[in-house]
């Protein structure tokens, strides 16, 4: 009796540590690391999803980066369910450049493990170095330059920040970038400085002091006297009446000034690595200049200051509905309506150069067009923030504008831009 008891114990508990041995070992664990978790930067943050039970007492979860005998713990304890975000300095880590492992264990209570996940991964803690080859030493305000660097490695993103202001680089050759950029006329109200920022394919970020001196050039101060009539028309252009007309009129003048600036560095976010241009930029033929790069402009109603522009490219007149001619070689980037520069077209000439067609009336080119300089490509009018019949010429460096006048100079662009950039004639 007592030993037909004893047997059924031991059974039983057999059984029971059968029964938890198996419900261990065929626990199901889920371990996931995207994809760009595979090259590691010198700071990480590493997104691991875990799916197991969490049930089941005792069981330990064990994430690890191993690199040689070199082991970092990222993780141990009781499996929890979720996603996590592992910080890792991985210099400080003790890992260095090149492979490793992310490996995921499971400890059982009696001691045992089981490896449910192993990835490779390569670890790249070295930002890279990036060494100028080409630049201005000094620009004049809206003046352009070219800049060309070399850099340690392949970049995922390389371009120049100056302040707000983003001028992306492009690749030319083996670890060669190539752009041109320009000193914005927002330098006069917030000088920044130029860096140049590069980001490897792991994530590491270099960011280097780009030395050009800025020279701020005097530009024209312009008087605008706003009288009712003009007023009227003005807002009449946008809204359905009238009322609060010059509260409208700020509206339209600063507001829309800056969505049409904002839309235009969109629009200028992608260009070619190709660069079109021949000779110098042509001036639309026949036509007198009205209006300046970096005219400043005060707005007076009633004898009062009520709103200021900076004009940020030359007004063109010549006749009603004049035809516009293509300033040079390029490619159509857009063709549309803003708000201050009305039916506009922007041809992209490569390296973050475009030249903007406002105020027009109508469009012989669309978007994807090759154009050669002196097609035609639309009618001058009076479309968007315009009174009399007039072309207002831009020519911007990734959306930021610059002086034309630089490139109607065939031996400015010979001797500063064109050996650099690599168009000549
Ligand atoms: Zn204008």
């Amino acid at each position: 009796m007592r030993k037909i008891k004893l047997v059924s114990v031991l059974l039983a508990v057999l059984l029971t540590l059968g029964g938890i041995l198996y419900l261990y070992s065929s626990v199901k664990v889920g371990i996931e690391i995207p994809p760009s978790a595979s090259l590691l930067a010198k700071k990480e943050s590493i997104p691991l999803k875990v799916e197991v039970d969490p049930n089941l007492p005792l069981l330990k979860l064990e994430i690890f980066l191993i690199q040689g005998t070199h082991k970092v713990v990222l993780y141990s304890g009781k499996p929890q369910n979720g996603l996590f975000n592992f910080e890792i300095d991985t210099a400080k880590a003790g890992l260095k450049d090149g492979k490793a492992q992310i490996v995921a264990k499971l400890l059982f209570p009696w001691g045992g493990e089981k490896t449910v996940y192993r990835k490779e991964v390569t670890i790249d803690g070295t930002p890279p170095s990036v060494d100028v080859v080409h630049q201005p030493h000094r620009l004049v305000v809206g003046e352009p330059g070219v800049l060309i660097v070399k850099s340690s490695e392949d970049t995922d993103q390389i371009f120049i920040s100056l302040g707000e202001a983003k001028f992306p680089l492009l690749k030319v050759g083996d670890n060669i970038y190539k752009t041109i950029f320009t000193a914005p006329l927002f330098l006069l109200q917030n000088p920044e400085r130029f860096y140049i920022v590069a980001i490897d394919k792991a994530g590491n970020v270099t960011r280097k002091f780009l030395p050009v001196a800025v020279k701020v050039k005097k530009f024209r101060k312009v008087k605008i006297n706003l009288t009712d009539p003009i007023l009227e028309r003005i807002v009449l252009k946008y809204f359905d009446d009238t009322e609060n007309a010059l509260q409208k009129f700020k509206v339209i003048n600063e507001q829309f000034r800056e969505e049409d600036h904002k839309k235009l560095v969109e629009i200028c976010r992608n260009s070619n690595g190709i660069f079109y241009p021949v000779g110098a930029f042509k001036q639309l033929p026949g036509s007198k200049p009205t209006a300046y790069f970096g005219d400043y402009r005060t707005y007076y109603y009633k004898g009062e200051v009520v709103s200021q522009s900076v004009h940020k490219g030359l007004d063109l007149a010549k006749y009603r509905h004049a035809p516009v001619v293509a300033a040079n070689d390029g490619k159509v980037s857009f063709v549309g309506r803003l708000k201050i520069y009305g039916k506009v077209i922007l041809i992209d000439h490569g390296f973050g150069i475009f030249t903007l067609y406002a105020h027009l009336n109508d469009f012989t080119v669309k978007e994807g067009d090759r154009v050669k300089k002196g097609d035609i490509i639309g009618y001058t009018d009076t479309t968007g923030l315009a009174l009399g019949d007039h072309l207002h010429f831009g020519i911007l460096a990734w959306g930021y504008a610059t002086n034309p006048l630089f490139f109607f100079d065939k031996k400015y662009l010979n001797y500063n831009l064109y050996p650099y950039i690599g168009s000549s004639d």
